[in-house]
């Protein structure tokens, strides 16, 4: 007879803990399942930058931003474009979370002990129409901490709960089947993996050593999604939207983040998946010098002013500007044939404009030191994580002119795709742009735009100047590679996480929350991203499957 608790909850990521947090919050006893060793607790969000998509903030307000909700819907429908049938839930919850965002959510976490760095990012801005794809408004939020800031306080409450014996973690512990009777989900089954003395994030061992089976009322797949099996990614993707799928990808997530349950979940619980072709890699991808994970590539969050070049050097058309519009970036650069594209910039634009995604690479935000976040951005040159990439990373090139940039880029890729005078004469047809305060080049306005926020202006955007004046030198070429990373579509599911078979029938017993769930609904944020909203989908998705699922025990 299986061991029994009143839920299962089959991953130990953000959304997992926040819906084991609820659900034992209520009283209720709680399993967590999770395959890999317990210093992986936290899944993804450890390794994030805990940027959040919140609207109309006093640290918003503070830095002369107006925002509402009714500005974040209209961007998020612009930026969605839900089109099927099947929008019907995942249009409904992201309604609902747009509303959180601009309400309640600020206070929930501010009251849980979160706090937020004091200058707001402006995040995919997307470049085109008003009632179009990106953000009109700086809203994204990071988490002072960064990802482990936003895992604290929930990782505390599991804490408490497993002292007290109303929540057990099981670690190395696979779920490889769901139990159903009478067609409800009644419990899990999988293999015990051998112990890891691997590292957080690392690829581990998949040796079984034993087996179990778990009952309980109801079972929560918070699973994360599938951007760590290139494959899987291969085999969903959008070719008639984005081009034939690049030859080679960068992994922005660690190995675990593989998708299965998923599968599993429809294979055993008759699940509906959804949206399996929305998907949003990135195209700001560099291998890491130091990686973790198999094929580990870091993202650059860039500023505005590196000029974006094609594999064969022709300038990137806009809205395709660095922070602007991911996937028609994605296409364009797909369309070419090659799988990566380049930065071209100088000195000056890397010290205030090249960050980092991820905890690790923003160690003086992670580390909570106020003196240390202003050693590192306020001091000369780049940040040191930046700097070490600079000198360290496989796809940067540095030289003191353009016919020596155009060798080192031709260097490296191996191909002789660079033509030194072409490159040139991109560069200054540029640099003639920045002689006055306005242009006629959509990426030099776009920087007098952005400058135009104090944030921006402060941190983030370079004084407009000339590429080629030695001033700014050393000029820096960047090859940038596609990155996996998130799952928009999954699991189909109502607004409280209840997952939907092929009828749009509720399934007893089974929820899906997290990526697994395409963050809520099967897919909340359609077609396209604002950021900030994975970490946030997680939190609202948590939240509501826990609560409503301590409701129907
Ligand atoms: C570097 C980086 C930076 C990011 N920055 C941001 C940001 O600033 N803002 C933002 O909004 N988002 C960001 N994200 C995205 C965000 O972190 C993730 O989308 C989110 O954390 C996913 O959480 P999750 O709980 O759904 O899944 P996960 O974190 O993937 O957790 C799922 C867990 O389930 C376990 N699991 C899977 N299958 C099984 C199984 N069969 N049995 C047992 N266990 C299983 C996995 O091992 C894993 O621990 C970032 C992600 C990365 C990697």
């Amino acid at each position: 007879m299986a061991q029994r608790t009143d839920a299962l909850v089959i991953g130990a990521g953000l959304a997992g803990l926040v819906a084991a947090v609820e659900l034992a919050e209520a009283g209720r006893s709680v399993r967590i399942l999770e395959q890999e060793g317990d210093n992986s607790v936290g899944g993804q969000a450890h390794w994030s930058l805990g940027g959040l998509f919140l609207v109309d903030t006093p640290e918003q307000r503070r830095m002369g931003i107006v925002d509402s909700a009714e500005l974040a819907w209209q961007d998020w429908l612009g930026s969605a474009g839900f089109d099927r049938v099947e929008d019907h839930w995942p249009r409904r919850t992201a309604e609902a979370f747009v509303e959180f965002a601009a309400g309640g959510m600020r206070d929930w976490l501010h009251g849980l002990g979160m706090r937020w760095f004091p200058v707001v990012g402006w995040a995919e801005r997307g470049g085109a129409m008003a009632d179009g794809h990106g953000n009109s408004v700086p809203r994204f939020h990071i988490t002072w901490g960064t990802g482990p800031g936003v895992l604290a306080p929930f990782l505390r409450r599991i804490k408490k709960h497993v002292k007290h014996g109303r929540v057990v973690i099981n670690c190395r512990h696979r779920v490889d089947g769901l139990t159903t009777t009478q067609g409800r989900v009644a419990g899990a089954t999988g293999a015990v993996l051998a112990p890891s003395n691997v590292e957080r994030g690392q690829r581990s061992s998949r040796d079984e050593i034993d087996v179990f089976e778990y009952g309980a009322e109801v079972v929560v797949v918070a699973s994360g999604g599938i951007g760590g099996d290139h494959d899987k990614v291969r085999a969903h993707w959008p070719v008639e939207r984005l081009g034939a799928p690049p030859a080679r990808m960068l992994s922005g997530v660690p190995h675990h983040v593989d998708g299965r349950m998923i599968d599993i979940a429809a294979d055993d619980a008759r699940a509906a998946i959804i949206n399996a072709d929305r998907m949003w890699h990135y195209t700001e991808g560099v291998a890491n010098w130091s990686p973790i994970w198999p094929a580990h590539g870091i993202r650059i969050i860039p500023g505005p002013s590196s000029l974006w070049l094609d594999a064969t050097g022709r300038r990137l058309p806009a809205p395709c500007l660095p922070g602007f519009d991911t996937l028609t970036t994605l296409r364009e650069i797909l369309a070419t044939g090659h799988d990566y594209s380049w930065f071209v910039l100088d000195q000056s634009i890397i010290e205030k404009e090249f960050a980092l995604s991820g905890s690790e690479q923003n160690p003086d935000m992670t580390s909570q030191s106020w003196r240390a976040v202003l050693r590192s951005r306020l001091s000369s040159g780049a940040p040191p994580p930046v700097e070490a990439f600079k000198a360290k990373g496989a796809d940067f090139v540095v030289a003191d002119d353009v016919a020596q940039l155009a060798a080192g880029m031709n260097r490296l890729t191996g191909e002789r795709l660079i033509d030194a005078r072409e490159l040139e004469a991109t560069i200054t047809a540029r640099d003639r742009q920045v002689v006055n305060g306005f242009a006629k080049d959509a990426q030099i306005t776009a920087i007098h735009g952005a400058r135009r926020y104090r944030g921006d202006r402060l941190f983030r955007v370079a004084k407009p100047h000339r590429l080629l004046d030695p001033v700014h030198g050393p000029l820096i070429a960047v090859r940038l590679h596609i990155l996996t990373r998130k799952t928009l579509g999954g699991l189909h599911t109502d607004i409280d996480g209840r997952v939907l078979d092929g009828r749009g029938e509720a399934i007893p017993g089974l929820y899906g929350v997290g990526e697994a769930a395409g963050f809520g609904g099967g897919g909340y944020h359609g077609y396209n991203a604002l950021e900030g909203t994975f970490l946030g989908g997680c939190l609202f998705s948590g939240r509501r499957a826990g609560r409503h699922a301590a409701g129907q025990l």
